[in-house]
């Protein structure tokens, strides 16, 4: 039996071939599957409990369809922060914090997004800040379903003229930052997406080995990190 970690596929309709992977992936994989994580940015946007998963339904109908058998954890992403305990319960997801510490199979690992730990973004941390705050989430929510897809929809827009998507340009993590959740959990092991920069760093500590595993985003391929009590390794898939 098997724990995957997953994050970043930013599923949304103008990428129906992720989705379509994604779907498949979790049906060949399930019997084996125990646990699944989803370490954030699930989806491009999201804009309340009543948008209606436009082009990617079925990747919401599939987690449900095997949450019986596995257990499937969602962490919210700087893209999908609006997803809500009652979206995850929909779909047989449990919503997680961020960052979460857990015990995979008896190692101390945190699960973490990622962009809380990108500090030298001094201005994405103000932007965080202002739309985690309860009352903006609130006043965007007085706002109409149409009116809240046609920002996403502006937004989805902007960043695509702007700048090629797979070109977005997000900052490293802060190495500082990074001691400081080690430290501060206890974890030998930290998994993080959000950075598109999938890889495995080993940093000691105290003159202990500790590892920072990133996850990929998912496009052309990914990275993905499937665990199991004898095994840990970061794998690169192709998507096809
Ligand atoms: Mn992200």
């Amino acid at each position: 039996m098997e724990t995957v970690f997953i994050s970043d596929l930013h599923l949304d309709k103008t990428r129906p071939k992720i989705t379509n992977y994604f779907c498949e992936f979790i049906e060949n994989r399930s019997e084996t599957m125990e646990n699944l994580y989803i370490l954030g940015d699930f989806v491009e946007s999201w804009v309340g409990d009543d948008d209606p998963a436009d082009g990617i339904i079925d990747a919401f109908e599939v987690i449900k369809s095997i949450s019986n058998q596995t257990k499937i954890y969602f962490m919210q992403g700087n893209r999908d922060f609006m997803i809500t305990s009652k979206i995850c319960d929909k779909y047989g997801m449990k919503l997680i914090k961020d960052p979460t510490l857990i015990n995979l199979y008896n190692r101390k690992v945190l699960l973490m997004h990622g962009d809380t730990l990108c500090v030298d973004d001094i201005k994405y941390q103000e932007f965080r800040k202002l739309v985690r705050n309860e009352s903006w989430q609130a006043e965007m929510m007085r706002k109409s379903l149409e009116e809240r897809l046609e920002i996403a929809n502006a937004l989805r827009n902007k960043s695509m003229s702007e700048t090629n998507y797979k070109d977005e340009f997000i900052m490293d993590v802060n190495e500082k930052e990074v001691e400081k959740y080690f430290v501060e959990s206890g974890a030998e092991i930290i998994i993080h997406g959000h950075t598109h920069r999938p890889k495995v760093h080993d940093i000691e500590i105290d003159r202990r080995l500790h590892k920072r595993i990133v996850l990929g985003d998912w496009d052309l391929k990914s990275h993905i990190l499937i665990t199991s009590n004898k095994n840990l390794e970061l794998i690169e898939i192709e998507i096809k």
